[in-house]
């Protein structure tokens, strides 16, 4: 039987995921994502789909981040109709974060056309929020390790993939026996709240994301600086702003929180969690049982809320949220969005950016060109809501949190194959790095490995 997988997205650059399985006569779509970052890689979103879309019969969802799932609404748009299976944790946070996607794409076409500064006439959303709850209305359950029936005599099994909630490998096995492996997005081992990547032992076929293929993370002592960053605080009746990522670094830094409280070694400062989606987040991954890592089930087991620490106040509305402005220290601000590029954290900044006694921290990696790259790089001033506002809080980073495996991590991940795939490709991540990792691979383990360019079809 025929059988090829087509390299569409995420192919030589680390957004866009999208892999076709072509079984026999059959496609099944693995991940729909959308292109991030400079115009040239962002405008990969508005070209047609380089398949048929009635001929998909599924489309099988590793996970819910935007890279990975952000341009379901424009396929269902264009007609797809057909399940979409996913784990429960994915729907979940899918149902968050899809809806909200198309809300902001809406309110950009919006902004461009009253400002007309744009080159389409008029500026539209990619997608919007209607067509996000249409993308919802097509998803469907799947537990993690039961298999699932799919066209040509296949069976695909969901295994947990330690990154976010309800992140998954998806392992294929085909008619004859034949292991096709997705990795998906691999995640961190020993990291709190989610159980480390699973171990696949078989695999014919390996499609593995390379991100961070080229480096180490930093073994930091996250609770340890935490803990210094909120007790000086406190002296200096200051304020924490934290802007961070809804999905997961939130959830991270509230476990710490509870781990330093639980341990008595921070004072009792208020810590406020501003970011609906964040706060509905949380509520997904206490929710999701079984996503839970051993630690996380021992907690909850005792009685504990280690991820709604008795310090911590969720913020829901506007108001409150202006009224924290107007709060003294000391205290601690987590907000959206991680890259100061919207969400609440720009108005506290803009508050309070100036002000020499403000720490502010930052939970991860800073894309360029966004506001916090600016920050962490030294810009004297930063450009808010209209406003040169100076930079005279002293800028933290906590380095040691990401989702993302690091090269020795992806490299044990793999280590763990009873014999040597007969090929592996490397996606999801810049052509640089995959070049490099590629290598590492090779010295290693001594496998064939490929790093197909977009368009690329392997068939075997
Ligand atoms: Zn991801």
């Amino acid at each position: 039987m025929h059988r090829s997988i087509a390299f569409d997205g995420a192919a030589r650059t680390v957004t866009g995921s999208r892999h076709l399985l072509s079984i026999g006569g059959h496609k099944v779509l693995i991940d729909c994502g959308l292109f991030q970052g400079p115009r040239e890689i962002r405008e990969r979103n508005w070209e047609p789909f380089p398949f048929n879309v009635d001929e998909i019969e599924m489309l099988l969802l590793t996970h819910a981040h935007t890279d990975h799932v952000g341009l379901l609404p424009r396929l269902v748009k264009q007609g797809f109709n057909k399940p979409v299976y996913a784990t429960s944790g994915t729907i979940g946070l899918a149902n968050v974060a899809l809806p909200d996607g198309g809300r902001l794409q809406e309110e950009d076409a919006r902004y461009h056309n009253r400002h007309q500064t744009t080159r389409h006439e008029p500026a539209l959303p990619l997608f919007t929020e209607n067509d996000a709850y249409d993308a919802l209305k097509l998803m469907k359950p799947v537990h993690y390790h039961q298999p699932l029936k799919l066209p040509g005599g296949a069976t695909a099994r969901y295994l947990p993939a330690g990154h976010i909630l309800g992140a998954s490998h998806i392992e294929v096995t085909l008619e004859d026996g034949e292991i096709v492996v997705f990795s998906g997005d691999v995640g961190r081992y020993d990291r709190p709240i989610l159980k480390d990547p699973s171990d696949i032992f078989t695999a014919d076929y390996l499609v593995v994301e390379s991100t961070y293929g080229d480096l180490q993370h930093s073994k930091e002592d996250t609770e340890r600086k935490l803990a210094d960053l909120i007790n000086e605080a406190s002296r200096n009746k200051s304020v924490i702003l934290v802007p961070s990522f809804a999905i997961g670094r939130t959830q991270e830094l509230l476990w710490y929180i509870h781990l330093l409280i639980e341990g008595n070694k921070i004072p009792r400062i208020p810590i406020y969690v501003d970011s609906p989606m964040a706060n509905a987040t949380t509520l997904l991954y206490t929710n999701h049982t079984e996503d839970h890592d051993t630690e996380m089930r021992i907690s909850l087991a005792k009685g504990e809320s280690p991820l709604n620490p008795e310090l911590v106040r969720l913020v829901q509305d506007r108001n409150m949220s202006k009224a924290l402005n107007l709060a003294d220290g000391p205290m601690m601000i987590i907000a959206g969005s991680g890259m100061v590029n919207g969400g609440r954290i720009v108005h506290h900044l803009k508050q309070r950016l100036g002000d020499p006694s403000t720490v502010v921290l930052f939970t991860g990696y800073q894309a360029e060109g966004t506001r916090g790259r600016d920050m962490i790089e030294g810009a004297e001033s930063v450009n808010i809501l209209g406003d040169e506002v100076p930079v005279r809080a002293r800028i933290e980073k906590l380095n040691s949190l990401s989702a993302h495996a690091d090269s020795e991590e992806l490299m044990r991940w793999m280590s763990h194959l009873n014999s040597a795939p007969k090929r592996v490709f490397l996606v999801h991540g810049d052509y640089e790095v995959q070049k490099e990792f590629r290598l590492k691979i090779i010295e290693r383990y001594g496998w064939e490995v490929d790093i197909p360019a977009p368009g690329d079809v392997f068939e075997f």
